[in-house]
């Protein structure tokens, strides 16, 4: 028996439609090139996003085309965000930090037909065009994200034939209406950053992307709601700035953009100049704030919560911000695959008698599956292991915004078995309380005689040390151990006192004899490449700096290293 509800299908439209009406005069502000600021309003990006449309199809973009974009989070991306779902095609956000032979790989994959791209980026297509390497791109428009008159600087060389993005909108009339669709057509696709073989696409739609972006509204989710002033400073160009544009707009919060100013001081000044409430990315910014506000003093008291994930967060992270700054940060975890809200963990009803230690532990976790994502972890023989905090096996996932497919990709989707979830490549453990907590890539754990060692717990344990600033365990074949952890450690400050012994004394804490490392396998290094999304890259580590020979100082007991 059918249901007598109305069918309204869930359609981006329907996003930008609410923050015109309901919060038309709300700011979205944006940080140019420059340093300038830009200040609009929601009521604004919807007339010139309803521009963008026009603009769009008198370019003869069809349903199904894909649109891509290369370029940092400015209103212009934000518009492209909504412009190119809403006619029916689908908007491709390259990452811009790939390289190039990934970033051919893909525009060649996706058949993308226009390309969108920041002046300051733009010369890169001009030698790809120039070489032929992307022929599938009809058409290039030039993103200007200087404040006019824009200063004398050197023209970067162009596309050929490339079109101003204000050009373009300017003399467009505003869309009439809205195309109404199936809720299950494409709007957005995005590549995996993949650190082995190529990229992967994974093609959202407009179901998976409401539904997703209502899951960031929950309180048990990201709590976006009207009263957030919210920073996204994970890039628009990694799985939709996680979200937050699309449902910021939901809601109607005021959304800042950072344009490309993603570290220390433009981030720093940002926040407080907006008086954000809200700001969210990789562990690695937070880190990097949090260093530049040791030296220069900032008003951010009304940033409340920083949202953290794409890689572990660590317990010196999460303590600094509360004790120093009075900031909760709230870790997540997603993937590309997962839309990428995952889980979140924030504390449930139970925790009330907990004593302080024990609610850390829980808020390090990755958190709590938020509604609408199912997870269950499997053992070698994908049997279902037990949560109890302590059985580590594959993290497999499933829900409404989980990939179920890869584009025009049948091997790498085979991966997908069994049927129904997605296998992440993730190993985690579950507490009776559901809170999944990751202890490794399947790909980065360490086994030592036939034992696994979580090189993400180990990393941890060593930032907690107050003269470290980042550390990488990797594992280092043995011929006795089959492998050994090596545990690389990026000082504070050149001169901060830290030793090898330092850092043994702390692993020692959490891990047995057997785990550690080596004295002579804990190596002092300037600093830790990192991927095109700011995570460690083991694979390079693995590759270029625990080989003999490599640029790392090992750190012999009790000598303090320089
Ligand atoms: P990406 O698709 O580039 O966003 O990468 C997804 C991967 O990042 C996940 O499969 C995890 O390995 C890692 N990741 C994401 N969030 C976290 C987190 N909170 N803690 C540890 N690893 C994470």
């Amino acid at each position: 028996m059918d249901g007598l509800m109305m069918r309204d299908g869930l359609l981006i439209g329907s996003i930008l439609r609410r923050a015109e009406t309901l919060f038309g005069s709300k700011e979205v502000v944006s940080r140019r090139g420059d340093g300038s600021i830009v200040r609009t309003t929601w009521g604004e990006v919807g007339r010139r996003t309803r521009k963008l449309m026009t603009a769009l199809k008198s370019m003869g973009v069809q349903p199904g085309d894909r649109v891509a974009t290369f370029a940092w989070n400015s209103q212009r991306h934000l518009e492209l965000y909504f412009a190119v779902p809403m006619i029916g095609a689908v908007l491709h956000t390259i990452n811009i930090r790939l390289p190039r032979e990934q970033i051919v790989y893909i525009i060649n994959h996706a058949q993308d037909r226009m390309l969108f791209v920041d002046k300051s980026l733009a010369c890169l297509f001009a030698e790809l065009q120039e070489a032929g390497s992307i022929p599938s791109i009809e058409r290039f428009v030039i993103i200007d994200e200087l404040a006019p008159p824009a200063p004398a600087l050197p023209r970067p060389a162009l596309p050929r034939s490339a079109l101003d993005y204000e050009a373009l909108i300017e003399p467009a009339s505003v869309f009439e209406g809205e195309p109404v669709f199936d809720e299950e057509t494409a709007s957005g696709l995005c590549y995996t950053s993949a650190t082995t073989g190529d990229p992967k696409g994974v093609l959202y739609s407009h179901r998976s992307t409401v539904l997703h972006a209502m899951g960031n509204c929950m309180v048990d989710g990201a709590a976006m709601c009207e009263r957030e002033i919210a920073l996204p400073v994970v890039p628009m160009f990694h799985v939709n700035a996680w979200g937050m544009p699309y449902s910021c707009a939901m809601v109607g919060a005021k959304l800042v953009l950072p344009g490309s100013g993603f570290v220390g001081q433009p981030l720093a000044e940002l926040l407080e100049a907006e008086k954000v409430t809200c700001t969210a990315g990789v562990p690695t910014v937070w880190t990097l704030l949090y260093q530049h506000l040791q030296e220069k003093t900032y008003d951010l008291s009304h940033l409340k919560t920083i949202l953290v994930g794409g890689a572990a967060a660590s317990r010196t992270l999460i303590e600094n911000y509360k004790r120093d700054f009075g900031i909760t940060v709230i870790h997540a975890w997603g993937m590309t695959e997962t839309s990428p809200m995952g889980t979140v963990s924030r504390l449930r009803s139970e925790s009330e008698g907990w004593s302080q230690e024990r609610k850390l532990e829980a808020l390090l976790c990755q958190g709590l599956p938020v509604p609408g994502v199912e997870v269950r972890i499997l053992d070698e023989h994908d049997r279902d292991l037990p949560w109890d905090g302590q059985s580590p096996g594959e993290l497999l996932v499933r829900g409404p915004w989980i990939a179920r497919e890869y584009y025009n990709n049948p091997a790498a989707t085979a991966a997908f078995q069994p049927e129904g979830w997605f296998r992440t490549g993730d190993v985690a453990v579950i507490d009776p309380f559901g809170y999944v907590r990751l202890t490794d890539r399947k790909k980065d754990l360490i086994k030592r005689k036939g034992e696994w060692i979580s090189s993400v717990d180990m990393e941890n344990a060593a930032v907690a040390h107050p003269g470290v600033l980042e550390a990488a365990v990797v594992a280092r074949p043995d011929a006795v151990c089959d492998e050994v952890p090596v545990c690389l450690v990026v000082k504070k400050e050149p001169q901060a006192s830290v030793t090898a012994d330092d850092i043994l004394a702390l692993l020692a804490q959490r891990f047995a004899k057997w785990q550690l490392p080596r004295p002579e396998d804990i190596l002092f290094v300037e600093s830790l490449p990192k991927t095109s999304v700011g995570k460690l890259d083991k694979k390079r580590i693995r590759s270029t700096m625990i080989q003999p020979g490599a640029a790392a100082v090992p750190g012999t007991p009790r000598t303090p290293s320089a």
